[in-house]
């Protein structure tokens, strides 16, 4: 699918061979596809506008190399330059504090927080031995603290005691004391969501984040989420203070442009993406496939 980016471009910039490096009006008639390829793939107006902004800078004046035509050229450094703004290969959940580590997960209704809990807690035992700990802090959906420990007899992870008419908060802080009493290692929050982001949601989410300390913040994030992924990350980053993302439904046909503007307007890692409904559906993130996917 990348071609697809490259040989519209080729059609544009080809024809000018010949000369020495790519002008302001070559750049320009090649940023409107890249423009277009962006929107396309879902990524936010206002990310799209900075990412073309960038590229252009890079790109007029460029001296065009004898060996490429100035499409691939331009491809090229909207590749690179996009890599660039989707981060680093290889980023993980971190451990690096003392036990038992707290990581909250937030999000809105349906993102997936807590397939995605349980999907993190599954791994953290199998591939790191961890004795981990969730607790479904979400008091307002009736059925879903049971879906957690239900995902928890599924995955052999054990899950807090369910005790009725308690709070988040009340939640949040029996969580970590059952944690170091268990001597657990790793104590994971799965919150409450919206099917929108509002001020008692946000209200919520600080006052879980106050007395549980979580060394990890992951939002999770539906990966077709379109305009609206730049206002959830800005929320969430701005209010609770995320450490890293996690975007779900990686394995649908969307092109993943969420994972552009989520970034670009927290500067916070995209640390895993879910890619089915199984428990063993989570992986790393991989910059460089991603751009592919979102140059189409
Ligand atoms: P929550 O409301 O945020 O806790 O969302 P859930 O964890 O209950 O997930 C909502 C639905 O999305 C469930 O049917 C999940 O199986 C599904 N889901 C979660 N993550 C993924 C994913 O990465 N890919 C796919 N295809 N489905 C997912």
């Amino acid at each position: 699918m990348f071609e697809n980016l490259q040989e519209r471009l080729g059609a544009i910039l080809n024809g000018l061979t010949g000369r020495g490096a790519l002008s302001e009006a070559d750049v320009s008639a090649a940023l409107r596809e890249v423009r277009r390829a962006l929107i396309e793939a879902d990524v936010a107006l206002d990310v799209v506008r900075s990412f073309t902004d960038r590229v252009r800078e890079k790109a007029v004046g460029a001296t065009v190399l004898k060996s490429v035509k100035p499409g691939q050229m331009v491809v090229k450094i909207v590749h690179d330059e996009l890599i660039e703004m989707l981060g680093s290969e290889g980023e993980t959940i971190s451990l690096n504090a003392p036990a038992p580590v707290v990581i909250m997960m937030v999000g809105l209704q349906g993102s997936g927080k807590t397939t995605t809990t349980a999907k993190i807690a599954k791994r953290l035992t199998e591939r790191q031995g961890k004795k981990v700990l969730m607790a479904s802090l979400d008091t307002r959906r009736p059925a879903a603290q049971e879906q957690l420990k239900q995902l928890g007899e599924q995955t052999g992870v054990s899950t807090l005691p369910i005790i009725a008419d308690q709070s988040p908060t009340e939640i949040a802080r029996r969580s970590v004391q059952a944690a170091k009493l268990g001597g657990y290692d790793v104590v994971i929050l799965d919150t409450a969501g919206r099917t929108h982001i509002d001020e008692p949601l946000m209200v919520e989410m600080a006052g879980i984040h106050q007395v549980s300390a979580p060394h990890e913040v992951l939002l999770v994030a539906d990966s077709l989420t379109g305009q609206d992924a730049v206002n959830l990350a800005r929320n969430f980053d701005e209010r609770v203070g995320i450490t890293g993302i996690v975007l779900t439904r990686m394995d649908g046909d969307g092109r993943g442009g969420a994972a552009l503007s989520m970034r670009a307007v927290t500067g916070k890692p995209i640390k895993l993406i879910g890619v089915g409904e199984k428990m063993d559906a989570l992986d790393e993130f991989h910059p460089r496939r991603v751009a592919d996917r979102i140059l189409g």
